[in-house]
Order: C-alpha cells, then sequence, then structure tokens
C-alpha cells in the first residue's frame, strides 16, 4: 500500500556551531595529472601491505569472522545470481572492495564499537524502563520468554534505527551504511562502528528488565545475520504477506534515495512498528514498482578512511574547548539538550510526516548538535580604544 507521505515545516535553522561536513572533494579527472607509474605502484603496495597487516591483525582477533563471511558468501550469493534484483549487477560492482575492507576489518572496528556500545548503551538510560518492566517480564512463563524478549528487542530496534535517521547527529554516522549506491549483501557490512551503537539500548533494555545477557546477544546476531541477507540483491518479498515479516524488498526500500521513500520502513525484523507508527513503505507487488536508486546526497568518500573520519568533520573547531573545562562542561550539557530536543522530535512527528532536507534522498545534516544555546567561542582581547590622533591599528595584523 501507498503511504501517503507530507512533510512538515522545517524549524528555523539553528545557530551553526557544528557545521555538517563539507562535501567531499570531486574525484580526479580520469585523464588528469596523475602520479608517476612508480609511485603509483609504491602507494599500491604499502596499502596493501597495510591491509593484509590489519587482516592479519583481525584474523588473531576473531577468525570466526573469516568462517562466517566464506558461509554467508556460499549461502546468500546463488540467491543474488538466481533471482537478481538488478540485473547484470556484477559481483565486482563498483566500491565492493570498500565494503570487503569493512567485513574483514570488522573485528577490528569492533574493538572501539564494542567500548563505544557500552557507554552509550549505559548512557541512554534504555535499562531504566527495563528495570521498571522486570516485575512483569518475571510473570511471563519461561516458554514464552525468548518470543516476548524478541518483541520487545525488536520494538526499540526500531526506535533507535528511527532516530539514527531523523536525529542529524546520529545520521552522520549512519549515513555511511546507506552511502552505497549498488546493494548487495556485501553492502551490509559497511556500517560506522559507532553506528553499530545503536543496538546498544536494545541490548540494554532487554538486560534491565531481567532476560540472559546470552539471549540478548543472540537476539544482535540473529539480526545482523538477518540485516546481511536484507541488503542482498535479491528479488525478493512475501507479497500478502509483507506487513507480517520483513523481508528484502522492504529494507532495499528503506535505502532508496527515491523521494517518497525516504525515512520509511525502520523495522528491524518486524513491520509491524512501521504499520502502528506510520513509516511502513512497500508499494503492492501489481504495480511492478521496484527500488532502484540508492545512495545519499551529498556523496560520501569513496575509501573507507574517508568514510570512518567524515562524521568528525568539522569537530576540530571545537578543540579550543579543551583549554577552557568550564565551557566544555557547559557546552557539553548545551549539546546533550540539542540531542534530547532531537530525538524528542523525532518521537513525537506527527505520524506520516518526514523531515526532510531540501535535496531528495537525504534527511538534514545540517542542523546541528550545538544549537542556540551553545557556547559561542570567547572573542580575542579587544584592542585597546584608539587614542584621538593615532591612526587606526591594522586589522590583518
Ligand atoms: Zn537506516
Ligand atoms: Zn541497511
Amino acid at each position: 500500500m501507498d503511504t501517503p507521505t507530507t512533510v512538515s515545516t522545517l524549524p528555523p535553522p539553528r545557530f551553526d556551531a557544528f557545521p555538517p561536513p563539507p562535501p567531499p572533494p570531486p574525484p580526479p579527472a580520469p585523464h588528469g595529472p596523475s602520479k608517476p607509474p612508480s609511485r603509483q605502484r609504491l602507494a599500491r603496495v604499502a596499502r596493501l601491505t597495510l591491509m593484509a597487516a590489519a587482516i592479519g591483525l583481525a584474523f588473531l582477533i576473531d577468525s570466526a569472522i573469516f568462517t562466517g563471511v566464506i558461509v554467508l558468501f556460499v549461502l546468500i550469493v546463488p540467491f543474488e545470481k538466481m533471482y537478481p534484483r538488478q540485473k547484470g549487477q556484477r559481483i565486482r560492482r563498483p566500491l565492493v572492495g570498500t565494503d570487503i575492507s569493512y567485513a574483514l576489518l570488522g573485528p577490528l572496528l569492533n574493538v572501539v564499537g564494542i567500548v563505544a556500545l557500552v557507554v552509550i548503551g549505559g548512557l541512554s538510560l534504555f535499562w531504566l524502563p527495563g528495570l521498571a518492566l522486570s516485575p512483569l517480564v518475571g510473570l511471563i512463563p519461561a516458554a514464552a520468554l525468548p518470543f516476548v524478549g524478541f518483541l520487545m528487542f525488536d520494538f526499540v530496534s526500531y526506535w533507535t534505527h528511527r532516530f539514527a535517521h531523523e536525529v542529524p547527529f546520529m545520521w552522520r554516522f549512519h549515513s555511511v551504511h546507506h552511502s552505497p549506491e549498488h546493494m548487495d549483501w556485501v553492502s551490509g557490512f559497511r556500517i560506522h562502528p559507532f553506528d553499530g551503537v545503536v543496538i546498544a539500548p536494545a541490548f540494554f533494555f532487554l538486560i534491565g528488565a531481567g532476560f540472559d545477557a546470552e539471549l540478548a546477544g543472540v537476539f544482535a546476531v540473529f539480526q545482523i545475520i538477518l540485516g546481511l541477507f536484507f541488503h542482498a540483491n535479491v528479488r525478493f518479498r512475501w507479497r500478502y504477506l509483507d506487513k507480517v515479516a520483513a523481508n528484502p524488498e522492504f529494507h532495499h526500500w528503506h535505502h532508496s534515495s527515491e523521494d517518497d521513500a525516504v525515512g520509511h520502513n525502520y523495522g528491524a525484523a518486524l513491520p509491524w512498528w512501521d504499520l502502528l507508527f506510520g513509516t511502513f513503505f512497500m508499494p503492492k507487488h501489481t504495480t511492478g514498482r521496484r527500488p532502484a536508486r540508492y545512495g545519499v546526497s551529498p556523496q560520501l568518500p569513496n575509501h573507507l578512511l574517508g568514510q570512518l573520519t567524515y562524521p568528525c568533520r568539522g569537530a576540530r573547531r571545537h578543540l579550543w574547548l579543551w583549554r577552557h573545562p568550564i565551557l566544555a562542561v557547559r557546552t557539553l550539557a548545551a549539546a546533550t539538550r540539542n540531542l534530547l530536543v532531537d530525538i524528542r522530535r523525532s518521537a513525537f512527528r506527527p505520524t506520516h510526516s518526514i523531515r526532510r532536507e531540501a535535496s531528495p534522498g537525504v534527511f538534514s545534516t545540517n542542523s546541528s548538535l550545538l544549537g542556540p544555546d551553545a557556547v559561542p567561542k570567547p572573542a580575542k582581547k579587544p584592542l585597546p580604544a584608539r587614542r584621538r590622533g593615532e591612526p587606526a591599528a591594522s586589522i590583518t595584523a
């Protein structure tokens, strides 16, 4: 069913103390000036050596990831070949190397991600409503616990995913996951390590409610594997049961940059929450309409390092805060307040309305985490008042 979508009026822009990352420089012209062949070869060897060292280190940290990737390759790739969504898309499509790097470096990136996961999970306070529900959870028969736990996990995941899109600061990190312009199962690996923390509130919520940490871990792993399958280049949907369970087409529409599809299908395994909160988007199969365009605008850098540092662009402007602890605390408080305002705006916005930037396909990255209450940088010492008859001080001094 087509979901009617109206664009709500955007609030006036706030003081831009933390401006959006500038668009990456345009790629070099194919026939433009290039490095001499020997330097090119050297750079390539250095890149490959670095990659081999990183993969070796990742293997030492967790060899299971390699087994998992090979098993998924064997299971999913035949599906992609037999029932392709985008016919003619090759396995070696553009930027597949970047996504394979994410897959192979996952264990290394996760070391950073897991620390952030614990910190964000604790700070998100989602374990508090979990604690409040724990007496009720204690009344549930043991046999029903996994089902109830799964429902609760999926519900919280819906909301954290929605915030990742509709809260500009969180979108900086999540936009990395939405940057592939070709969807296949490998593109599902492209996740910024700090974006992975969106799973933390659901995890902590379940622990707070009294569920086993192991059970919550099983849900998290299940969600990750299901997610990889949902990115696969397969034309697979349930047709009449599309409103019962998510499927690859449901998630492909989530990644679509087509105007009316943006801001829909946040559910991880169940589309029920999207139906309930007005973010479900699945044109009827009889219309023949299928997701065809993916990616974000402006485009992100193509290489892994550029994508990993992309969300932090512009943050250097705030390094001066380290020298002013009181101002730093006040700024952090203002930033937290703005983050909560953005979360509340997303949670209570009218059903069927989305916040959208002028450019189609992306949410606003222009509003600042540091809003009007943010503490401005202290002004430099004013120049001494000029005495009568003295020449004016040079501005460029
Ligand atoms: Zn998303
Ligand atoms: Zn995705």
